[in-house]
């Protein structure tokens, strides 16, 4: 085979690039769905330090001949609670009952726009910015990739995110050209509804509900193979092996629904992978399909 034809084959291919920025510390609670008489459990009110763990925050680049496509963005580069005026800011900017829920650690070198020149990539560079739900350790680091081309979340997640200023902070967002995308009827996924990117089936913004109203997964599909992108559908592959909930779900009956959804695409054949967002399982690497 002479380089031109390896190349046109190389072109072909679709990377998806596992990025960790940083990691967070949470209850147990969060992550894992409790039996426990406290319903604040899983923003970690009324419980000792004990139950604290951290876990990693994920985001990822996907290489597609047809465009360059980030799905999540991590945290802001000034929150970090290992430093002190790291700590400060975060309080500042989110309040003290977000820091008791969710306590952000970020290395540097670790922020999205740090890794994206790692891989040689500026903000410019990106043609689509999905961010998966409007938590903050997805959407906290948009700031530092406002320059990409589209910034899309699910319309059901932008309407839900006016609605309550308790769990979502509109700061992060409102210097971004951030906005809503509409899933179509299609038949794919638990609630038969996605967004086909590039009108060819390799990127599918899937709407897999329930633990937050608009929370969307990626299914990427290319050679015969694919994998899933499942954000906080579940936290670790123990989620979808034993059916555990998310501590925090918008709805109970559409949260089962959905993981059951990942639990199919990962007893497919030919899936590579499922990557949630805060596996501890699942390291930094790179997917080739
Ligand atoms: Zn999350």
């Amino acid at each position: 085979m002479n380089q031109n034809s390896n190349d046109m084959k190389e072109n072909q291919n679709i990377k998806v690039h596992v990025l960790h920025c940083g990691q967070v510390q949470v209850d147990i609670a969060t992550p894992f769905k409790q039996k426990t008489l406290n319903p604040f459990a899983y923003a970690g009110i009324f419980r000792g330090k004990k139950h604290q763990v951290i876990i990693p925050v994920s985001a990822y680049l996907i290489e597609h001949p047809k465009g360059l496509v980030l799905i999540d963005t991590g945290w802001d580069s000034n929150w970090n609670i290992l430093e002190p005026q790291g700590k400060r800011a975060f309080i500042k900017q989110n309040g003290r009952v977000i820091y008791q829920a969710s306590k952000p650690i970020l290395p540097e070198g670790q922020a999205m726009d740090e890794q994206l020149r790692s891989l040689g990539y500026t903000p410019e560079d990106i043609d689509y910015v999905l961010i998966t739900h409007l938590d903050l350790d997805h959407v906290g680091g948009l700031e530092l990739v406002k320059n990409a081309k589209n910034i899309w979340v699910s319309s059901e997640e932008w309407k839900a995110a006016h609605k309550s200023s308790l769990r979502y902070n509109s700061k992060l967002w409102e210097n971004t050209k951030i906005e809503p995308f509409n899933f179509q009827e299609n038949g794919i996924g638990p609630e038969k509804c996605s967004l086909d990117l590039f009108g060819d089936g390799s990127v599918q913004f899937v709407s897999t509900p329930g633990h937050t109203v608009g929370l969307t997964s990626v299914l990427v599909q290319n050679n015969g193979k694919q994998l899933l992108i499942c954000a906080d559908v579940g936290y670790a592959h123990k989620s979808w092996e034993e059916m555990i909930l998310p501590g925090y779900t918008t709805s109970k009956k559409q949260a089962f629904a959905s993981l059951k959804w990942v639990r199919e695409i990962s007893e497919a054949p030919n899936c590579l992978g499922i990557f949630a967002t805060h596996d501890p399982e699942v390291k930094p690497q790179v997917v080739v399909l």
